[in-house]
């Protein structure tokens, strides 16, 4: 969420807590909460507290209210003589008894003898005039009390009574409550400021109303009947213990139905109401043990309710994941502090404001959430479209746009769109009549005379798609064909009107996904392609780390499969490519980096490969990051061919062209001096032309074997083309006295070129008789194993020098070429035997001793692979 936005919300919140406050809505919810509290913390009222009580029995034993007022003053007597501290004589006397003149002056002498009575005042309306007066005991009674105080009771709007006002009067706080004056006379000691709620001053003091001031909350110490009580008629009757009344704060009122007044209480709610006198009883216990109740100051009340509606609706953006836990949370840490704080410090911070505003913080984020998700989803589409990962075709065209450019390939002079209840919703040109077509399957077309008519499904309705054509014959199928994107774009148009923010919502998650699937697969797409490309290819970030390679290139860098080339930096692996030229990397890697320009050239790599390396930097981040794209071609077959090419014009320059120019300096001499022409000068020529001859079959001969191709080899006995071969150098050998030796088998099936295997057999064994001195012993075998066939030439000739083992099979190469007395000979024999036996799968083996003779062998795959 943006920070303004998060300031909006906090201000809606902050009205709200505020708006909440000030009316008073949520006050009955409060009064919930509080009773609750109360019910539920019962405690034990102080002992020294009693109710004498006007109950059914004193009634049904001492006859009718009201009584004489002289058992009144027995009872005053009675409570006085057993010790009582103060007397709270509950009963309201403003009236003399006209009958009852001794009663009235026996109360009086009790009241005033005791000292410890005290006696309540009451507003009341006059029957007159409606105008309101105190209403205090008669003039010598009240005289003769100790204190009077009001027992005005403090209804709620709910009519449940759960404070009272420590002072109240007419027009001024005359008045204590009456437990307030029980309290003084019984404690004249105890003073200090007086607790509860202050009123505000009244603006008009003159007006003729009741005041009020210092309001209490009574946590009631539990439902009617927990303050004990004693019978009056009992204590007046002596019927108790007088010692329980020794010390103790007595309060005397009625308590039988319908005789006092009984009123709804927290604890005991409607149904059991609570007399008054307990009511009384209860705030003298309050005030003796210091448990009133007050409401914590608005201000502060309106601070607690902000904090804890504004903390949670702040950390669930920032933990969305626990959003639901911090709502959850708060909301009991809210109630929570409101009970504890009620039973702990006495003091009431009303909860519901918060508990309501918090209730929708988690609903209106979560609703916040949701809209900015689909503003995220709706850029991130915008932005994927932009990107043109996903090409779209243009939907939701009106008729006349998408007719326009097929009514120049279709004979249509008019199309139309109905709903289902045949409601037109779009038409263009001539257009066509309401069609006679039922259930059709939808995309199907339906043809009537000139008229064409195809049902759409989009989304969960189905539309009508019809077009009139220009001839009475109707259309062809094919005509229909290039109609029906026509249908279709309509279609796109009407699925495109969510009804709400839920359909929205799963619309734009469809199409994230649809493009989210479309890019995977474009992913998937690269990767694959650069995987199968048949050039290495490798990706580094700006600081040289490999992000994307394929197999091949690593391959190239000489990274076995164990360790990948990902990740890892470029430059300890480039380095080890040997560039061919007067270039160093860091150079390269400069110009690519630095200059910005493409660079390109030719390495080898330590297995003798030829690369040609293509490096170039481009951007591969959004902070336009530069980076290296790298390419590594193979190019040693091309090398390769360069270098047969360049060794096949020295052939031709050289060793082709020097024996007929010998030829031609011969021709030339005997044309000068004809009498020269002898045998030996014609001799010299015989063999300079034989020369030629041979060096060109030899040329011809080795590119037929790079040439050969396995699928013309046919299946042969290896042992008849030995022979064939021995045959053929039998002469030479016999000229040399050399001795040829052969072990072979009846049978040595391999499969191959008879005449390539033959040429190639004779080459060695040219060689093993040219390179032997005479009179020794050539022997040729052939062996076979489960795996291999292997033919060998030994003989026992000079033998071939360590350091020329490797390139003999090297095309032009002579060990100790051109050296003086070496037979001739053009470096072809062995290159043609290894290219031969490289196309027969095959390999050319060979080991050597100087001094001791060479022995080649030619090894044929056996078994299974000579058999494909
Ligand atoms: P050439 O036409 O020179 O014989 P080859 O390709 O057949 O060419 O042989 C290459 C070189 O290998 C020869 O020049 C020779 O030095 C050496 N060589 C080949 N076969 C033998 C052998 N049996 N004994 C000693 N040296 C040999």
């Amino acid at each position: 969420m943006r920070v303004p936005e998060r300031f909006l919300l906090a201000a809606i919140l902050v009205a709200l807590v505020t708006g909440l406050l000030l009316s008073g809505w949520s006050w009955k919810l409060d009064q919930l909460f509080y009773d609750w509290k109360i019910q539920h913390t019962p405690r034990a009222p102080a002992p020294e507290i009693l109710i004498v009580a006007v109950d059914e029995k004193s009634l049904e034993e001492m006859g009718r209210w009201p009584w004489s007022r002289s058992v009144h003053a027995r009872l005053v007597n009675k409570l006085a003589a057993a010790g009582a501290r103060v007397v709270g004589l509950d009963i309201l006397f403003s009236e003399t008894a006209s009958n009852d003149p001794n009663g009235d002056r026996e109360l009086v002498d009790a009241v005033a003898s005791s000292g410890h009575v005290v006696l309540p005042v009451v507003n009341t309306e006059h029957t007159l005039g409606g105008q309101l007066v105190e209403s205090l005991p008669y003039g010598a009674l009240a005289d003769a009390a100790a204190a009077i105080g009001h027992v005005e009771r403090q209804l709620d709007p709910d009519a449940i009574v759960r404070s009272t006002y420590l002072k109240g009067g007419l027009q001024t706080l005359r008045w204590p409550s009456f437990a307030l004056a029980m309290l003084t006379i019984a404690y004249p000691e105890r003073g200090g400021d007086l607790p509860g709620l202050r009123a505000p001053s009244s603006d008009d003091p003159t007006a003729m109303a009741w005041v009020r001031d210092h309001q209490i909350w009574i946590p009631f110490a539990g439902p009617p009947g927990t303050i004990p009580r004693a019978s009056y008629v009992d204590v007046v009757n002596d019927r108790l213990d007088p010692a329980i009344f020794a010390g103790a704060l007595v309060v005397v009122g009625a308590t039988a139905v319908g005789l006092g007044d009984l009123l709804p209480t927290p604890v005991s709610g409607h149904s059991q109401p609570m007399p008054g006198v307990e009511i009384v009883a209860n705030e003298l216990d309050v005030l003796l043990a210091g448990l009133a109740i007050r409401p914590v100051d608005t201000i502060w009340w309106w601070c607690i309710a902000v904090l804890l509606v504004l903390a949670p609706a702040l950390l669930y953006s920032r933990f969305p994941r626990w959003s639901l836990l911090i709502w959850g949370g708060f909301i009991l840490l809210n109630i929570g502090l409101s009970m504890l704080l009620l039973h702990y410090t006495r003091y009431w911070y009303a909860p519901a404001t918060a508990f309501i505003v918090q209730g929708i913080t988690y609903p209106m984020w979560s609703w916040r959430r949701l809209v900015q998700t689909l503003i995220y989803l709706n850029r991130a589409l915008r932005d994927l479209h932009g990107e043109r990962v996903v090409p779209e075709a243009i939907s939701g065209l009106p008729l006349s746009e998408s007719m326009s450019f097929l009514r120049c390939i279709v004979p249509v002079s008019g199309a139309v769109v109905l709903d289902e209840s045949h409601r037109q919703l779009d038409a263009w040109g001539d257009a066509p009549d309401p069609p006679v077509i039922g259930q059709v399957p939808a995309g199907e077309w339906r043809v009537h005379g000139a008229d064409a008519w195809n049902r759409i499904q989009s989304g969960e309705n189905s539309l009508y798609f019809g077009v009139r054509f220009q001839t009475d014959a109707g259309p062809d199928s094919a005509d229909l064909d290039l109609l029906t994107p026509a249908a279709l774009n309509f279609g796109a148009r009407t699925e495109d009107t969510p009804r709400n923010v839920v359909e929205l919502m799963q619309r734009r998650l469809q199409q994230v996904q649809a493009a989210t699937e479309k890019i995977q697969f474009m992913r998937r797409f690269v990767a694959d392609t650069v995987a199968e490309m048949a050039q290495g290819v490798v990706v580094t970030d700006g600081l040289g780390h490999v992000m994307l390679a394929n197999a091949r290139a690593e391959k190239y860098l000489g990274v076995d499969e164990s360790g990948r080339l990902e990740k890892r930096e470029i430059t300890e692996l480039l380095f080890k490519l040997e560039i061919e030229g007067a270039y160093n990397w860091p150079e390269i890697l400069r110009t690519a980096m630095v200059d910005d320009k493409p660079v390109e050239m030719p390495v080898r790599t330590r297995d003798g490969l030829h690369l040609l390396v293509q490096l170039s930097s481009f951007v591969y981040n959004a902070n336009r990051n530069r980076g290296l794209l790298m390419s590594l071609a193979d190019v040693s077959s091309l090398r390769e061919s360069e270098r047969q090419r360049r060794q096949l014009r020295a052939f031709i320059s050289h060793d082709l062209r020097s024996p007929l120019s010998s030829i031609l300096a011969i021709t030339g001499i005997a044309r000068e001096d004809p009498g020269r022409i002898g045998s030996e000068m014609l001799d010299r020529i015989d063999n300079h032309a034989h020369r030629t001859i041979e060096l060109v079959e030899d040329f011809l001969e080795f590119n037929r074997a790079q040439t050969a191709d396995w699928g013309t080899f046919q299946n042969l006995n290896l042992s008849v083309v030995v022979h064939d071969a021995i045959d053929s150098v039998a002469d030479k050998a016999s000229m040399k006295k050399i001795r040829l030796v052969r072990r072979l088998p009846d049978e040595a099936p391999v499969t191959g070129d008879p005449a390539l295997l033959e040429r190639a057999l004779i080459n060695l064994l040219d060689n093993a008789i040219k390179y032997s001195p005479p009179q020794t012993v050539v022997s040729i075998g052939i062996e076979e194993t489960p795996h291999e066939v292997r033919c060998t030439v030994e003989d026992a000739g000079h033998g071939i020098p360590a350091e020329d083992k490797d390139r003999i099979f090297e095309q032009y190469y002579r060990s100790g070429a051109r050296r003086e007395g070496r037979p001739p000979g053009l470096g072809l024999g062995l290159p043609f035997v290894q290219v031969c036996m490289e196309r027969h799968r095959g390999r050319v083996e060979v080991d050597s001793e100087i001094g001791r003779g060479s022995r080649f062998a030619l090894v044929f795959p056996g078994g299974q692979a000579s058999m494909e």
